[in-house]
Order: structure tokens, then C-alpha cells, then sequence
């Protein structure tokens, strides 16, 4: 489909694709394809007032009936998939599959968060005390305001937005400036649950403004808007969590990581290369869990290269809505001359280089392609430990997993990180205590691609949040410990006497 098809389809009017300012690019061939409205920041304290009286309403809601108008969300997402996905396309440059991956994901979190809305379980304690009884409750916590990057331009406003709903909280999203055509078709979807849900929904309770960091700035400042969850680069975390939480707010952060694979000498080499070469190459190494590391045991580094090499050659680079395509664009040329800036640093490091160049030819023009790099470092340098996002693999050697697991953990960030072996003395302590630091450890699977039930996040620079799956939901609510006596005494705890 060529682009005016692509947004044929999905139904956006011509004010909503041609009724402002900020100019939207797709990456497939850097063509402008609209010119949307972006929120003036005088409009903020009104859209965050109406999320404020939104929540008045959504609060005392059921939860259970809250999870219906999810259940509407996932329905209406269902019917939407294929042109949504065909968007994602467009607009952030994904394979087609990878497209409608994106869109099934949030189908997932929907299916998730409908079940999640009759579980929001509390504890009841025992009490030291005679007569007693202890509770912990949980409770909507207010509006969530929902800042995401360009990279999963729809599911992570799902991934927060399901669960924020079913907790009771209303939701402002602020996408990507880079795209708010995706946002805004998401939007049409919501309002079209919303609809069929009824008049149980509150005006103003999912609500999305766009433009740049200034109107990120206005949710993380306003008292107003209790959770701020902001996916993005560290930078971004770096300036967005202290002012969250300078006013007591709670910041959920999602931010860059530097995931790596050790191969140990038992690995299935078959397998681990299909799972390096998806994790490091594919959505053009513009995941946040994409593989960045590869360090792998000096018995097997020099095969394993090879092999990569081999499997690198062949790979197709183009145009992203073709279904033999697998690497597609980076987001823009500004990101591909980072990557070639990043492989010169590496290069005066001592880095030997495979691929990594641009390409021009059985390519759309106008877009930014590369051919994935491999580059094999002596040490893990300044530059290996930045994130760079794009599909550049560093491959690291190392002799014991003790080293191994210090050069993994050795960088800033804490995303994914993953081990292939076939010793389950060696996974099981890649899992431990003194194994990998991430949020997230797996053995004999890439780390990118994760399903929605696990919870997902990552520590140190990466932010610590976590959102999604497992209990995710509790950072979306104000816990209640509540002590009843229903007795005729009033002792204190821990013995004390205090008698008037
Ligand atoms: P980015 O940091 O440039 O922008 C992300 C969002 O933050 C955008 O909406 C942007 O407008 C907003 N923003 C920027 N500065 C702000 C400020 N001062 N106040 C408020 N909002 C502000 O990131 P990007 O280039 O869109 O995305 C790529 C980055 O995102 C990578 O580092 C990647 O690892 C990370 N990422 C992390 C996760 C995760 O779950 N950990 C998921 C996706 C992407």
C-alpha cells in the first residue's frame, strides 16, 4: 500500500492529518505525510482540570465495570489491527509484522488488564493486637499521565493505559512528537469503546495532547498529575524523574538499556545466532531491549562471528512494507549518522568492523537504511557501554562466567540481558543474586520481544520502573493499611502503656 492508502484506512480526517504545524516524516522514504495540530501549552492546566474531574467519576466506579470498557478497547483493537499496524509502518518504519506484533500487543494487555479488574487483590495481616484486624487495600491513585517514544509508538500507551483504567485512574498521553499520527488513531479507537461503553465514562478520561517536551514538561510539573510514567532515553528520565518526584509525585521510568547475550561454550549455536540475529537486527536495533553486547566464550567467538557475518550478509534491508523485507529504516538520517558516528568511536577504540554502512541502492530514497554492524572490541570501551540505537553489536570474549557476568553487568543501564547455555549450573547463575542485574535474565532466549504478563522494566539508568504484566498494577494505585479494633480494649502495639 503506498502512504495515502495507509491513511485512507485508518480513517483520520483531513483536519486531523493536515491541521497544524508539527510535520510528521515517514521513515520509509522521509516523505511528510502530514501536518498535525499540536496542544498549545496555554490548553494543559484545562486538560489537566478535566482529568482531575474525570477521576471524581472513574474512582467510584467498579473496578470490574471499568475492566469492561477495556474489554470494549481490546475488541475495537481487534477489528483495527490491520490498519493500525499498516500505520506503525508508515509512521515509525516497522516491518509490517513487527507492525501488527505492536498492535497484537496491545490486543494482550487488554486481555490482561480485563481479568486484572476483578483481582486487584489486598492482604488481610494479623493483627498482634486482641480484637483486631489488619487490612491492606488498594485504591485509584489519580490522573496518569503516559509520555512514550517513537520506537513502540502504541503499546506502551496501552501497556500503561489498560492498567491505569482498571485502577481507576485516568489517563493524559503525550506522544512522541515524532508520532502523533499513530496517537491519534489510537485515539479514534478509544473514543469508539468509550461510545459503546456508555455514559459510565467520564468526559476527559483518556485524553491526548501532542507536542514536544514542553508539553511532557507541563504533566511532570502539575501536582495535578499524581503518576507520570515516561518512556524514553536516559536523558529524558534524567530531567523528567526529579521533577516528578521534587513535587511528590510518582514517576514509573522506562528508559535505555544496553542488553547483552553471554554465549557459554555448551551453547546451541543454532539457535543462538537465530536469536542474536532477530534481537540485534531487528525493528533495526531500535528496541529498547535490542541486543547491543555479544559476549561470548573465546572457544566459540571466532566460529560464532563467522557465522553471524554469514547470516548478516543475507539479511533483507528495504523498504519495510515488503513482507520479505526484515530490516527496515532507522527513524530518521539524524539517527543513522549517529550510528556512523558511534562506529568511528568504536573504530579508534581498537573495534574491527563488519558492515555498518548506508544503504543507497534497492531502497526507498529518501529514507535512512544501514546494514546491521558487527563490531568486535578488544575491551568493553566508553563506547560500548552508551547506548546507541541503532543495530550496532559489539562482540565482547571472556573466558569464565564470573567475567563474563562482570563485563554484562559492567555498563550503566539494567534493561535485558540473557545467557545461552546448556549447563544449568551456568543459567542458574546467571539468574542468582550474583548473576545478571537487569529486570530482566533469560536463558536461551534473546532479550528482546517480551510477553506482556511478566512484569517489564529495568534497573540502574534504566530507570526502575516496571509496567505491564505481574504486579505492574500497584504502581498505578495508593496503598491503605488499615488497622479495626472491634473490641471494648484499646491496647497499643508493641506493649506500650500510655494510661490516662
Ligand atoms: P526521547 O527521550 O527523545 O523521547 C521520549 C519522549 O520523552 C518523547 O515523547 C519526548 O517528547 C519526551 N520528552 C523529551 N524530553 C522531555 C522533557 N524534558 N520533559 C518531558 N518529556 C520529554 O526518546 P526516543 O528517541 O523517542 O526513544 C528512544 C529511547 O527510548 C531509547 O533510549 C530507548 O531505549 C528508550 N525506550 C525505553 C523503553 C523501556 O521500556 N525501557 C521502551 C521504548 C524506548
Amino acid at each position: 500500500m503506498n502512504h495515502h492508502d495507509i491513511l485512507a484506512a485508518t480513517g483520520l480526517s483531513e483536519q486531523e492529518l493536515n491541521g497544524g504545524t508539527l510535520a510528521v516524516f515517514s521513515p520509509i522514504d522521509g516523505a511528510e505525510i502530514a501536518k498535525v495540530k499540536e496542544t498549545a501549552a496555554s490548553e494543559m492546566p484545562a486538560v489537566i482540570a478535566k482529568s482531575q474531574a474525570a477521576f471524581k467519576a472513574w474512582r467510584k466506579l467498579p473496578a470490574p465495570r471499568r475492566g469492561e470498557l477495556v474489554r470494549i478497547l481490546g475488541e475495537e483493537l481487534r477489528a483495527s489491527k490491520k490498519e493500525l499496524g499498516a500505520l506503525v509502518t508508515l509512521e515509525a518504519g516497522k516491518i509490517v509484522s513487527e507492525g501488527l506484533g505492536e498492535v497484537q500487543e496491545m490486543i494482550d494487555i487488554c486481555d490482561f488488564a480485563v481479568g486484572l479488574s476483578r483481582q486487584l487483590y489486598g492482604l488481610t495481616i494479623a493483627s498482634e493486637r486482641p480484637g483486631h484486624k489488619m487490612s491492606e487495600t488498594w485504591h485509584p491513585m489519580g490522573p496518569c499521565g503516559v509520555i512514550s517514544a517513537f520506537n513502540f509508538p502504541v503499546a506502551v500507551w496501552s501497556w500503561n493505559a489498560a492498567l491505569a483504567l482498571v485502577c481507576g485512574d485516568p489517563v493524559i498521553w503525550k506522544p512522541s512528537e515524532k508520532t502523533p499520527l499513530t496517537a491519534i488513531a489510537c485515539m479514534k479507537i478509544m473514543d469508539r469503546a468509550v461510545k459503546r461503553f456508555g455514559a459510565d465514562a467520564p468526559e476527559g478520561l483518556v485524553q491526548l495532547v501532542i507536542g514536544g517536551a514542553e508539553i511532557g514538561e507541563a504533566l511532570v510539573a502539575s501536582k495535578d498529575v499524581p503518576i507520570i510514567s515516561a518512556t524514553g532515553s536516559t536523558r529524558m528520565g534524567g530531567i523528567v524523574g526529579p521533577k516528578v518526584m521534587a513535587r511528590w509525585g510518582r514517576p514509573i521510568l522506562e528508559l535505555g538499556g544496553n542488553n547483552a547475550m553471554i554465549v557459554a561454550p555448551s551453547a546451541d549455536l543454532d539457535m543462538a545466532v537465530r536469536a542474536i540475529v532477530f534481537s540485534a537486527v531487528g525493528t533495526a536495533g531500535q528496541r529498547c531491549t535490542s541486543l547491543r553486547r555479544l559476549i561470548a566464550h573465546h572457544s566459540i567467538r571466532e566460529e560464532l562471528v563467522e557465522r553471524l557475518a554469514k547470516a548478516y550478509a543475507s539479511l533483507p534491508i528495504g523498504d519495510p512494507r515488503q513482507s520479505t523485507t526484515l530490516i527496515g529504516p532507522l527513524v530518521d538520517h539524524g539517527a543513522r549518522d549517529r550510528m556512523l558516528a558511534q562506529i568511528e568511536k568504536a573504530k579508534a577504540e581498537g573495534g574491527k568492523v563488519q558492515g555498518g554502512r548506508t544503504v543507497t541502492t534497492n531502497v526507498p530514497q529518501g529514507g535512512a537504511y544501514v546494514e546491521p554492524a558487527l563490531v568486535e572490541m578488544p575491551r568493553q570501551t566508553d563506547t560500548v557501554r552508551e547506548e546507541t540505537f541503532a543495530p550496532i553489536l559489539y562482540v565482547l570474549g571472556y573466558d569464565t562466567l564470573e567475567e563474563a557476568i562482570e563485563i554484562q553487568n559492567d555498563v550503566p543501564q539494567g534493561l535485558s540481558s540473557c545467557i545461552f547455555t546448556l549447563n544449568v549450573r551456568e543459567a542458574e547463575t546467571f539468574l542468582s543474586a550474583v548473576g545478571s542485574d537487569c529486570g530482566i535474565a533469560n536463558v536461551n532466549i534473546g532479550p528482546s520481544g517480551a510477553e506482556i504478563g511478566g512484569a517489564f522494566g529495568g534497573e540502574k539508568e534504566t530507570g526502575g520502573g516496571r509496567e505491564s504484566g505481574s504486579d505492574a498494577w500497584k504502581g498505578y494505585m495508593r496503598r491503605q493499611t488499615s488497622t479495626v479494633n472491634y473490641s471494648s480494649e484499646l491496647p497499643l502495639a508493641q506493649g506500650v502503656k500510655f494510661d490516662l
